[in-house]
């Protein structure tokens, strides 16, 4: 076993397991998926760490207890469409391409879609469709999702977001203000949403026609 593989045990071992998470199909995912491969080079050995790492453009990959949590909220079988907003490094595209059939990620900072975009085809994620856009306004041509997973921190749910869910669909999102959110699941039931809440979190700012405007 090389280094990687047995740090990402290790990974997924203290991390993920040790907090809880027991779905099989989850725990393969993060075992196989080489974070390494999505984080720049000066980080490099911190790749498999219990925290979240700068990427660049003032952004971060997340820690991978959070990747893991929140896709988990999604409770994915494999035949899916997901939306992913926020792109960022493409780890977390990676991980749903292992769990879900088809997958958009939408990023709203060229550099980071195009270094994202590379990664993903290098590892050949074949059903992971990048594009460079606003992620608030979903990603209509798509639509619509049997999950939503938005990993930058928005200042309430979207209603364009909801609408693009199926019937049964869950959008998963940071809500909150800049320094602190808490983890919303939206669930699309008879046409009605519910919600509910989850984890307390720290993501970066959510940008765009229904993030945080600039200062
Ligand atoms: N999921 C990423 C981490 C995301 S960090 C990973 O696995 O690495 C949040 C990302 O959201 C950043 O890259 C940021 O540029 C992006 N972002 C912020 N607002 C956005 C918007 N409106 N549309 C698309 N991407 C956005």
């Amino acid at each position: 076993m090389n280094n990687e593989q047995s740090d990402r045990k290790q990974m997924v071992r203290d991390q993920l397991i040790g907090r809880g998470l027991r779905d099989p199909r989850l725990l393969s995912a993060f075992g196989s998926v080489p974070r390494h491969l999505f984080v720049p080079k000066e980080y490099l050995h911190h790749a498999y760490a219990d925290g979240p790492l700068p990427i660049g453009f003032n952004q971060t990959i997340s820690q991978p207890y959070i990747v893991a949590f929140m896709t988990h909220l999604l409770e994915l079988t494999g035949r899916e469409r997901v939306l992913e907003v926020g792109t960022g490094s493409g780890y977390q595209a990676a991980i749903l391409s292992r769990l879900a059939a088809e997958v958009h990620t939408l990023e709203i900072v060229p550099e980071l879609a195009a270094q994202a975009e590379r990664t993903l085809s290098e590892l050949g994620c074949q059903n992971v469709h990048c594009h460079l856009a606003d992620g608030s306004l979903g990603w209509p041509a798509a639509a619509p999702y049997d999950g939503i997973l938005v990993t930058a921190a928005a200042p309430s749910a979207p209603q364009t977001l909801l609408d693009q869910l199926t019937e049964g669909g869950r959008l998963v999102l940071p809500v909150g203000d800049r320094g602190y959110q808490e983890l919303e699941i939206w669930q699309k039931a008879g046409g009605e949403f519910s919600r509910r809440t989850s984890l307390g979190v720290a993501f970066v700012p959510l940008r765009g026609e229904y993030g945080w405007k600039q200062k």
